[in-house]
């Protein structure tokens, strides 16, 4: 975990000794920052020291609570208020455990952007994912590294190293979740996997019920309506078992 604020810091010839005196093995000064290294195990060591970056890594190892005051990264947050929306975290994890890891759940609860770039063949966006990788075998059965390629998606021809290389240079962030579907993850936790929590049960039941009165009180205002809410039924059972809002999927 570490910390950069954009602080400005007078650095006078009087304060040239202290800045040696404060450079330690995981704390640095310089001029407009300074970067802080703390241990998951005690983030309160970043009291007092407002926070603009915060790197966070290895996340799924951290402790629930850190010397029982709470979530390490939650009480590292909070050095960002001084910043507000000009602060950034970035939370880094290889997934450990499904359903346990804290990289998951945030992924989860993102709208799950992916890096995508376009087909040198083709005008179609990817995300470059492991699956498209082909490779041939030899007679033995053996993989023939030389022959490793990249596939498209949609048209299927091979992508030469350079031609994957060029696209690399023009990436779009594209959402692959619904806002939605996100919002659901949020305030009603296991709603999209079925496993709905006594708090988000509560929620769905307000907002199932908020939804019921509406479509009620729209029907019973403009009869008329009845045949397009019909057509929309099949939709909104799609997004209800997938999270995917129509039109929110990447092309
Ligand atoms: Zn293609």
């Amino acid at each position: 975990m570490n910390g950069q604020s954009e602080r400005p810091t007078a650095m006078g010839q009087a304060e040239a000794k202290s800045r040696d005196a404060a450079a330690t093995l995981t704390h640095k000064q310089f001029p407009g920052g300074h970067i802080t290294l703390v241990g998951a195990n005690s983030p309160t060591n970043l009291a007092m020291r407002p926070i603009r970056l915060l790197v966070c890594d290895e996340i799924d190892k951290y402790p629930l609570s850190a010397g029982g005051e709470g979530p390490p990264i939650d009480l590292a947050e909070e050095r960002q208020a001084e910043f507000k929306t000009n602060s950034l975290t970035v939370l880094a994890c290889s997934p450990t455990v499904a359903g346990r890891s804290a990289i998951e759940a945030s992924y989860e609860e993102s709208d799950q952007r992916k890096a995508f770039v376009c087909c040198p063949h083709c005008p179609t966006w990817q995300p470059l994912e492991w699956e498209q990788v082909r490779f041939d075998k030899d007679d033995d059965g053996k993989i023939i590294a030389a022959t490793a390629r990249y596939e498209c998606v949609a048209c299927e021809r091979p992508w030469t190293e350079a031609q994957r290389l060029v696209a690399l240079r023009r990436i779009e962030w594209r959402q692959t979740k619904g806002f939605i579907a996100a919002m659901l993850h949020i305030v009603a936790t296991g709603a999209i996997e079925g496993e709905v929590t006594p708090r988000s049960r509560v929620t769905l039941g307000v907002a199932v019920g908020a939804a019921v009165i509406l479509v009620g009180a729209v029907l019973a205002t403009r009869p008329g309506i009845a045949p397009a809410i019909e057509r929309t039924r099949p939709w909104i059972w799609d997004w209800w078992r997938t999270g995917r809002l129509f039109g929110a999927e990447p092309t």
